[in-house]
């Protein structure tokens, strides 16, 4: 998943002439600058290296972006996902619904619960969740609907709102692309009952490690808090046995559930302010750059391009270029190795979920979700992040059109 683990070397050009790039570059990358490095510094010198100042600092920050009442920030999205479907209740027995067009923490978060993960299929314009096969698969064993803004465009939230209202489920958004994503004028964040972050290096904004959940319900935030430290409880007044019954004093605490250790660092919280410091101009350069993509490939019959619903306001996390191949001599894969000739390092989001070796021996099988599989086979991400220079956008655009030239029938 990350940027580091793909190879450098050089190759010659497949599609003739010379690269189009000297040197490679890559689908997605962080931007740390002196700032940041100043902000860690100065908080790893301080009194509180975890559980301190900053933290909370970051969850107000978090609050204040996004509108929700409550911020709790984690390790990462992963445990994020995990402890909002715990908080949400899912247990053994129970199912959850997401799309197979994903990174697999999406699904495994159901698993962690002991539950099950249900695919549903998604649309093939916008590559979000299908709202009408949500509805079919749905039970009456079906708790929660995890909802994933793939690219960082937000998924059609008034109709999975309408189905967790008739079918008492708990909506919860994986907004690991969509921070600063807006549906119809309102912040990512308020939309699902629990919104999940992603703060890897390859998102919008980074601390390293690093997720947050925010919600406007104050049990869940309850229950959330909890949950991120081992289920433990510092507050005499919430305490289940009072204090004193046990001869507690001041360093009395209780563990009320079966937490974890999911705590973020305040160094990695004072990186993450200081990124949410620039976010602003992040997003508005990846809209920017999608922008540019949009224009160059809108006319070349060879490429599809997103479909983008009215509703989303989308900080784009992703680019995905996708290939009409009956149009094309080449196959995706063909693509994809021609494009890394010309040192422009894509990357597929996502391997359908239920492929993994894992799922399949859980007994889920290929087919499961055809327009997924079918979006799969034919899209690659490309560059796409805030430091990447308007040369470097003109040369990726530049290496797809010199592809589409020579692999089109
Ligand atoms: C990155 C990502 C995750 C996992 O995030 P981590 O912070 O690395 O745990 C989960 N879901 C989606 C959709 C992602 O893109």
């Amino acid at each position: 998943m990350t940027n580091f683990d793909m190879d450098n070397t050089q190759i010659p050009a497949i599609c003739g002439g010379q690269s189009v790039r000297d040197v490679k570059i890559y689908y997605g990358r962080q931007w740390i600058n002196e700032d940041d490095v100043k902000a860690v510094s100065e908080t790893l010198l301080s009194d509180y290296i975890t559980c301190g100042p900053k933290v909370d600092e970051l969850e107000h920050r978090l609050e204040k972006f996004t509108g929700a009442k409550h911020a709790i920030v984690c390790t990462n999205d992963t445990s994020a996902l995990h402890i909002a479907c715990v908080a949400a209740g899912v247990g053994p027995g129970d199912e959850v619904i997401t799309t197979p067009l994903t990174f697999m923490a999406s699904a495994n978060c159901a698993l962690y619960c002991g539950a099950k993960p249900v695919f549903a299929d998604i649309r093939e314009d916008t590559y979000n969740i299908d709202p009408d096969s949500i509805e079919q698969h749905i039970t009456e064993h079906t708790k929660a609907i995890v909802a994933v803004d793939y690219t960082g465009q937000v998924v059609e939230v008034e109709r999975i709102r309408a189905l967790c209202d008739k079918y008492h489920l708990v909506f919860i958004e994986d907004a690991a692309h969509s921070i600063g994503s807006k549906y119809n004028g309102t912040p990512v964040g308020t939309l699902a009952d629990m919104t999940c972050f992603s703060f890897h290096p390859v998102k919008t904004i980074t601390s390293g490690e690093g997720g947050a959940i925010v919600t406007n319900n104050d049990e869940y935030a309850r229950k959330l808090n909890l949950l991120r430290s081992h289920g433990m409880e510092h507050d005499h007044s919430k305490f289940v046995t009072p204090a004193d019954e046990d001869n507690g004093g001041a360093w009395y605490y209780e563990q009320q559930m079966i937490g974890f250790n999911y705590r973020m660092t305040d160094f990695q919280a004072a990186l993450l302010i200081s990124q949410m410091n620039r976010i602003d101009s992040f997003i508005a350069r990846r809209k920017a750059i999608v922008k540019r993509y949009n224009e160059a490939f809108a006319d070349v019959p060879e490429i599809i391009v997103q479909k983008e619903i009215p509703q989303s306001d989308t900080s784009r996390h992703l680019y995905e270029l996708r290939l009409d191949l009956s149009k094309l001599k080449c196959t995706r894969r063909e693509f994809f190795d021609a494009m890394s000739a010309e040192n422009v390092q894509c990357q597929v989001h996502y391997i359908p979920v239920y492929w993994m070796p894992v799922y399949k021996e859980l007994g889920y099988e290929r087919g499961l979700c055809p327009v997924a599989e079918k979006v799969y086979g034919s899209i690659m991400s490309i560059p796409l992040y805030p430091k990447l220079t308007d040369d470097e956008v003109g040369d990726v655009i530049k290496a797809v059109l010199k592809l589409v030239n020579w692999y089109k029938k």
